[in-house]
């Protein structure tokens, strides 16, 4: 089992490290080898994805990554910023399913914006279409209008499309994450005004004749934003289109209290994935040894299961992660009264230690 370690900038290297304990406490045969990325490889190698980083990605079975950017890097032309590494990486390597859960944990109800009751026992899944829609969509630029409301005015535009084995390949996704859970999808469009989601809406309905067993829901964009934090148990899978999951991934992090918890995951045809907390570099709190490791070490977890065929392993280290938050201990991002404050190396040593706990049980 080949991982890549990409630990990138300001607390990317801090919570890396806390994950790369755990991956080694679980006693399974991994040969991780570490490579810099974003402002950190701009720095040795003049450029945020170096050709040597992204072979060792291309090569491995999975890739572990921290954040990336900088403030300092702002300045430097858009092709050589950091945040271009993982663009860069979802392209080379075909990533187009986007995982997110939202759970929330039991000792975190009172971190949510929501009221207690409408998120205890929440664990629904956000998969996001990775790699077309219109960001990607072609043409796109800027011209003088021919037409419309304002013809001989400067005006912008881009394309959203999406191709029939577009969407069939990420409906399957999303079809086959339900089995393994509540046998629920929500697929989320706008086909209402939409000709693009109403293809969208076709295509998944033609893709869930095959699963008879998960039961599937369409549902409007504007509407799935409303239910999200009016009544968000009620979802269990949801799958969307690029531009949508953008939006409603971050909607439905909120719901779970800290970004210092969420991990993702990006995966390709064949399974191959990158593994990363949703937050970025936070460069506010770089190299104060106060960062939430649980996200990254979550991710983790999600890389054991997707790309390492080790469920057992990731259980264990979900069950280590539900375990010292129980024990009451906090990073400041998730702290409150009557709880123990705790430094980003020592939740990663509680982790660990709660690790082996669950293998003597
Ligand atoms: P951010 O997610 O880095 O930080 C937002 C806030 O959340 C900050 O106050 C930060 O201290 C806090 N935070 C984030 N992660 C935390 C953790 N694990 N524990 C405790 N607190 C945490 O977002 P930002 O400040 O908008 O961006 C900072 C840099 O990160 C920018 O250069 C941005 O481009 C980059 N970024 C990278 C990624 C990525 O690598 N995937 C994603 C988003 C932003």
């Amino acid at each position: 089992m080949k991982i890549a370690v990409l630990p990138g900038d300001g607390i990317g290297t801090e919570i890396v490290t806390q994950a790369v304990r755990v991956l080694n406490a679980l006693d399974l045969a991994f040969e991780m080898e570490h490579a810099p990325v974003g402002g950190a490889a701009y720095d040795l190698h003049g450029h945020p994805l170096p050709t040597s980083t992204l072979r060792l990605a291309q090569a491995a079975d999975a890739t572990l990554f921290g954040a990336v950017g900088d403030w300092k890097y702002d300045t430097l032309e858009r092709a050589l910023r950091p945040e271009q590494a993982i663009l860069g990486l979802r392209k080379e390597l075909a990533l187009f399913a986007n995982f997110r859960p939202a759970i929330c944990y039991e000792a975190l109800i009172g971190a949510s914006s929501l009221k207690p009751e409408l998120v205890a026992g929440l664990d629904i899944l956000i998969i996001r279409e990775l790699t077309g829609d219109i960001y990607f969509g072609q043409p796109r630029g800027r011209r003088i209008a021919g037409d419309g409301h304002f013809p001989g005015s400067q005006e912008a535009f881009d394309t959203m499309r999406y191709s029939r084995p577009e969407i069939e390949r990420i409906a399957h996704v999303a079809f086959q994450a339900a089995r393994k859970r509540n046998q629920r999808v929500t697929s989320v469009d706008k086909a209402n005004v939409l000709e693009t989601f109403q293809f969208w809406r076709d295509v998944v309905s033609d893709v869930a004749t095959h699963y008879p067993d998960v039961e599937l829901e369409h549902m409007y964009v504007d509407n799935a934003a409303m239910q999200l934090v009016r009544a968000p148990r009620k979802f269990d899978v949801v799958v969307t289109g690029n531009l949508f999951g953008d939006i409603l991934s971050d909607e439905a992090a909120m719901l779970t209290g800290s970004i210092g918890m969420l991990p993702s995951a990006s995966l390709n045809a064949s399974n191959q994935g990158l593994y990363e907390p949703c937050h970025g570099s936070a460069p506010d709190i770089a190299g104060k040894n106060i960062a939430n490791p649980l996200a990254t070490i979550l991710s983790a977890a999600m890389m054991l299961r997707f790309s390492l065929g080790q469920a057992e392993a990731a259980e264990r280290v979900e069950a280590a992660v539900k375990s010292v938050l129980k024990q009451g201990l906090r990073t400041t991002d998730i702290f409150s009264e009557g709880n123990t404050l705790v430094s980003t190396s020592e939740m990663g040593t509680a982790v660990v230690k709660a690790l082996s706990q669950t293998t003597s049980n």
